[in-house]
């Protein structure tokens, strides 16, 4: 066997995720599948066609921007990364339910189905209700540099799937993630994931690289050991009992059969003059036989040749979902947003209520600053936003809020409002803080909501605490 072949064989045996190992833990609250009751209307944002055409479906609510929140996106026409990237830069609900009408290219639908079908989707979307429950429990997530990882955590979490690594063809990279396909550079998004213990690794496969520019397409080929030529031809190994002279059989070959090249004995009976114990490799361009070829790498990209022991290696994985993942895929963002250092925790209203008043004593006692921001999110067409988004986005803009303040200020939620009590600062500095606040909610959240901000000062505080109460 070959150096190649043995390579092949190991190759073949590349595993594939156990069942049981490291399985993401189960959404509890999920153990109730969902039905078509529970959820209310579906929203399906329709891409490449007017949503119209897809007829009245009741039940369904059928829109054409993606920017307006939805369960699943239908594409008309063909399916393309492209498409689907661009359509990812509008949404307002990116994890949302794929379904296509054609084969897609580059991009990995959850549903595929024909024109029949899309005219009463309300059949084939039922095996989905849980993931799209799922999806409905998560709060917006962001535009910012972090969406792509939160998205690759949201799809392994709300399809309840790993991500699973698989080879490709027809791309820049040998191995692709179907679950999150249009993601540029899946595989570092996905080790930086595992690094920070949101994924867990299942080893798929160790590949080479060329040793010049790290291209994965290397071409693996067998060279001779002396003279590094691949020009090689493997022939049947013959082994003469009498002189013990082993060589390939084109060195044996004679007028009338086989002959000896170094006793110059004819050998005629196979198993009694000699035997063919293996194959032997011969080197066209030095004549040097061999029985093991070394392996080399030619780069498809910058045709450099990097030899077998010299050649770096990749491993790929496919992932899991660990623990801390399956939290932050349901909290809609990476954990570093969650416990900022300096940050604050979100406090209990009567809590709020009782600190605000003592620092409203304190202020007025000391001649202190003290200002109170109240934050309230209206979605920009009045028909846009979910109810039970609402609460969801609220919640999102409580934990902003947190990440904003100081350490010391308080931030409470009162219904769909978010409060924070910000103790030693005049409107003007409570100002700069808004800004950044303002910042961190446009990089976090989709174009479909609006945040209504208004400072509370002076004597209008200990009223506004009195009216909470
Ligand atoms: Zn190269
Ligand atoms: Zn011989
Ligand atoms: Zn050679």
């Amino acid at each position: 066997m070959t150096a190649l072949t043995r390579t092949a064989m190991q190759r073949s045996a590349s595993s594939s995720i156990p069942p049981s190992a490291g399985a993401p833990p189960r959404d509890t609250a999920t153990t109730d599948s969902a039905n078509w009751l529970d959820l209310g209307e579906l929203r399906v944002c329709v891409s490449g066609q007017d949503p119209r055409l897809l007829g009245d479906q009741p039940g369904l609510l059928l829109l054409s921007n993606p920017a307006d929140s939805h369960d699943a996106i239908v594409f008309r026409g063909q399916l393309t990364a492209r498409r689907y990237r661009d359509y990812l830069l509008q949404s307002a609900s990116p994890g949302a339910l794929v379904i296509v009408d054609q084969p897609a290219l580059g991009v990995h639908p959850d549903v595929q189905l024909n024109s029949g079908e899309l005219l009463a989707l309300w059949e084939p979307l039922q095996p989905y209700l849980d993931t799209i429950a799922r999806l409905r429990r998560i709060p917006l997530l962001g535009s910012d540099a972090s969406r792509d990882a939160v998205l690759a955590l949201v799809k392994a979490h709300t399809r309840q799937s790993n991500i699973e690594a698989r080879w490709q063809s027809r791309s820049d990279q040998p191995i692709g993630y179907p679950l999150i396909s249009s993601t540029p550079d899946a595989r570092a998004l996905l080790e930086k994931l595992a690094d920070d213990g949101l994924l867990q690794r299942h080893f798929f496969e160790r590949l080479h690289q060329c040793g010049h520019c790290a291209s994965a397409q290397v071409f693996a080929r067998e060279v001779c050991i002396s003279c590094g030529c691949s020009d090689l031809t493997e022939a049947p190994l013959v082994h003469h009992y009498a002189c013990a002279f082993q060589g390939p059989e084109n060195l044996f070959a004679a007028d009338d059969g086989l002959a000896c090249p170094k006793c110059k004995k004819m050998l005629r009976h196979y198993g009694v003059d000699y035997d063919k114990p293996g194959q032997i490799v011969s080197c066209n361009g030095c004549q040097k036989t061999m029985s093991e070829p070394d392996v080399s790498f030619v780069c498809g990209d910058c045709q450099h040749e990097t030899r077998g022991d010299d050649s770096p290696t990749h491993t790929w994985h496919s992932y899991s979902l660990t623990a801390d993942g399956a939290r932050a895929a349901a909290a809609g963002c990476l954990p570093n947003r969650q416990s900022k250092a300096g940050s604050s925790t979100l406090i209990e209203l009567t809590d709020f209520i009782a600190i605000g008043r003592h620092h409203v004593d304190i202020a007025a006692r000391c001649d202190r600053p003290l200002t109170l921001v109240a934050l309230y999110c209206e979605s920009r067409e009045s028909q846009s936003l979910m109810p039970d988004r609402r609460g969801r986005f609220t919640d999102f803009l409580a934990r902003l809020t947190c990440e904003a303040v100081r350490r010391g200020d308080l931030v409470t939620r009162h219904g769909d409002v978010v409060i924070a009590c910000l103790p030693e600062t005049a409107r003007a500095d409570a100002l700069v803080l808004v800004e950044r606040l303002q910042a961190s909610i446009d990089a976090n959240v989709s174009d479909e909501v609006d945040t209504q901000i208004t400072y509370i000062e002076g004597d209008e505080i200990k009223a506004f605490l009195d009216e909470l109460a």
